[in-house]
């Protein structure tokens, strides 16, 4: 049976060799295997039948019975289409045929009744179907009707080239003729059982055949499952292999630095979520296998606290520790706030960025290499070649989606045994969905704020009302609060974003004019050094308002700050208005953010505004902007394979997925080689998919 499944696609009868050549380059189907997994996008009803005068201009597509009572060659300076008028007793369409006419017209049958299926567009007043389905009412009435006919996935080469989605449908018929439906299972009987799903067989018939909605619910279910639990054996499988595999510096103890740190030094008492993720990373560097987590938390929940006594650890161990962050304002910004709460513990902190001077940078080299350097702090200049550790035992990346995997590794490969990684991002991604994103790394979640934290109001203004909005930030300025206004600059070469921002920093200027008013402004045309002193005036409070680009987006802290003014802020993603938002609300002053945006907006763009007004769960806004943009954005997945799904969908049935990982876990959990007796074809299968996606090849 498997071996009949592995046939060349060609020999299916009624493909043959040109057809055959079209399913392998247009949708990569070699075999019969290959066809049996081509499962619909959607099902259509083909139980009702429209009237002409019941259509509307809805691109749907509908079925209609009726006549061609005429028919004719229209020329056109782009060449020559056929067209038809169909009629039935409401009323008269057209049908276009722009590939295929000679056949059309010798084989057409006028005045003969057809039914006609396809997707119906008005122009000029009258409706048109451009290369109907179209098949006698007499052949029609034999066809056993489902209520749900499968619609296969299809490309416009395919459709050109007579390949429709019928003769799909027909070439699936005779493939379920020839293998007699017989189809191996793969799952073990155990997972069968208990979440009572129905046999491969029984399910492949009914995705391609569906016998009833509720057999077909069932096959969807079985095979979302069975997608998304072998994605799941695969990545912890490679999960297991990196920790078996990668050697890492076991940090054994815990000595003077952090338990000084800890009972001495901490301003404030950390929070559950705190002390959680610091004795998951402590157990995990304790560990001579390398550690790879990724600490995720909402703005300003605290993980520099979580860094800096991590980094604490490896130099209780005699290892140094390095912290990357991907601006020189947010390197800058965690060595003032780093070397503040590590002074009582004499250690040596410096910056490496690439405005340091050489003088300083040559000794900053010299004691990396010597080992009388601790804690380095930096931007990509971290990456040099240049820069040699003596022995670095801890890497932390703040706000990873800034770097990619190549610059992470880079960082690694500095030492013979690797340092434990540990990757910061305030960018949250769903739990469930990171766990099976990024099965090479370990997650830690930070899920709660620090106390005391009053929740930022969010409200959304039009431009038409900007008076008002600058009354309240005068009153606002008048209690000693401090007030961004951020402008979107997607590109630096855009010159209309740039002028936006230097025509809004000139109105604002006006508007609050010197001496009672001063007003900063940071973009990324500026050098850093110009840069970091506007950031400097604004955080000593020296300037009330801080115009500027999504520079400030991440890291910085400026307590002081309680507005946020986000101008055309419906061109911004929701996480990088979340990350915007995150800048205030974190004194002990109430905060707001203000979202400014123009009348006419994108049904998209009302429900981010629509969201940020709701909520100020990152998790939840994260929710919301994988629904609004899919996962194509979202970091790792264009390796993961998770995109190249072929019925599940990571978003809409995160519920399976997380079923999906709970038994694939408890399974390798049980028999971690797949080895068992029951286990056989579980493993071959595994081992044919992983050799297909090639899943070795992306650890990082
Ligand atoms: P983020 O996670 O966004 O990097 P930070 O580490 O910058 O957040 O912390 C944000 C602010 O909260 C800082 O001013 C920090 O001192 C403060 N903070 C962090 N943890 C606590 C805590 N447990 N209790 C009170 N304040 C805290
Ligand atoms: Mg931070």
């Amino acid at each position: 049976m498997s071996n009949l499944l592995e046939t060349p696609i060609e020999y299916l009868k009624g493909v043959g060799p040109a057809r055959g050549e079209l399913l392998r380059k247009e949708m990569g189907i070699h075999k019969y295997a290959d066809l049996v997994n081509l499962f619909p996008n959607r099902y259509i009803d083909r139980t009702r039948y429209y009237k002409i005068n019941e259509l509307r201009n809805t691109n749907a597509e509908v079925q209609i019975v009726g006549r061609v009572i005429h028919i004719k060659t229209v020329e056109q300076k782009k060449g020559k289409r056929l067209v038809a008028t169909f009629s039935d007793e409401t009323g008269e369409m057209e049908l276009v045929w722009f590939q295929g006419q000679k056949w059309i017209r010798e084989n057409l049958k006028l005045n003969t009744v057809y039914v006609i299926f396809g997707k119906c567009t008005a122009f000029n007043g009258q409706f048109n179907m451009a290369h109907p389905e179209m098949e006698l009412l007499a052949e029609h009435q034999q066809n056993l009707r489902s209520a749900m006919q499968p619609v296969y996935p299809s490309t416009e080469k395919l459709t050109q080239r007579g390949l429709t989605n019928r003769v799909v449908n027909k070439m699936m018929q005779q493939l379920f003729v020839e293998t007699h439906a017989l189809f191996v299972e793969t799952l073990p009987v155990a997972i069968l059982d208990e979440l009572k799903l129905i046999p491969k067989n029984v399910a492949l018939f009914n995705i391609h055949f569906p016998k009833s909605p509720d057999l077909l619910a069932k096959a969807q279910f079985r095979l979302k499952f069975e997608e998304l639990f072998f994605i799941q054996l695969q990545l912890i499988t490679k999960n297991l292999i990196r920790k078996n595999k990668i050697k890492g510096h076991p940090f054994e103890k815990v000595g003077d630095y952090f338990t000084s740190f800890y009972n001495n030094h901490l301003p404030f008492d950390l929070t559950n979520a705190q002390k959680r993720v610091l004795k998951e990373i402590r157990n995990d560097m304790g560990n001579p296998a390398q550690m790879n987590r990724l600490l995720q938390g909402d703005v300003g929940s605290g993980k520099t606290i979580v860094a800096l006594m991590s980094m604490l650890l490896a130099l209780d161990n005699g290892f140094q520790a390095c912290l990357m962050a991907p601006t020189e304002i947010l390197a800058n910004q965690h060595f003032i706030g780093l070397s503040e709460l590590a002074k009582p513990l004499n250690i040596n902190i410096q910056l490496l960025t690439g405005s340091t001077k050489t003088a300083s940078r040559k000794i900053i080299h010299e004691e990396l290499e010597n080992g009388s350097l601790n804690i380095i702090i930096g931007t990509h200049a971290l990456l040099e070649d240049k820069v040699k550790f003596h022995n670095l035992g801890l890497a932390i990346i703040d706000e990873q989606h800034r770097f990619g995997v190549e610059q992470r590794s880079k960082l690694w490969k500095k030492n013979e045994i690797p340092p434990h990684v540990l990757v910061m991002t305030a960018t949250p991604i769903p739990r469930t969905l990171a766990m099976s994103l990024y099965g090479d790394l370990d997650i830690s979640v930070i899920d709660e704020l620090p106390p005391g934290r009053k929740p930022i109001q969010t409200v959304h203004r039009y431009d038409a009302n900007r008076l008002k909005v600058w009354k309240f930030i005068r009153d606002e300025i008048g209690k000693g609060r401090q007030i961004y206004i951020v402008y979107p600059l997607i590109d630096v070469s855009e010159k209309m974003d740039y002028k936006d921002l230097m025509d809004g920093y000139e109105s604002i200027s006006r508007d609050f004019p010197l001496p009672k008013y001063s007003v900063s402004i940071v973009h990324g045309k500026m050098k850093p050094a110009e840069k970091d002193s506007e950031m400097q005036r604004f955080s000593q409070g020296k300037t009330n308002i801080m115009v500027a680009t999504t520079v400030i987006e991440v890291g910085v802290n400026v307590p002081n700050a309680s507005v946020m003014i986000i101008e055309s802020a419906e061109r911004f993603g929701l996480s990088q208005l979340h990350q915007l938002r995150g800048r205030v609300g974190r004194g002990a002053e109430q905060s707001y953010c203000i979202l400014m945006t123009g009348h006419k907006l994108s049904n998209d763009s009302k429900i981010r505004m629509e969201t940020m007004t709701r909520t100020n769960d990152g998790f939840e806004i994260a929710e919301v902007d994988l629904k609004l943009r899919g996962p194509g954005d979202l970091m790792g997945t264009q390796q993961s394979g998770i995109l190249n799904l072929k019925i599940a969908d990571i978003v809409k049935d995160k519920d399976i997925l997380q079923l999906a990982r709970h038994h694939a876990v408890k399974l390798l959990k049980e028999d971690p080689s797949m080895v068992k007796p029951e286990h056989l074809t579980l493993r071959n299968v595994f081992i044919q998919i992983s050799k297909k996606q090639n899943i070795w090849n992306y650890i990082s």
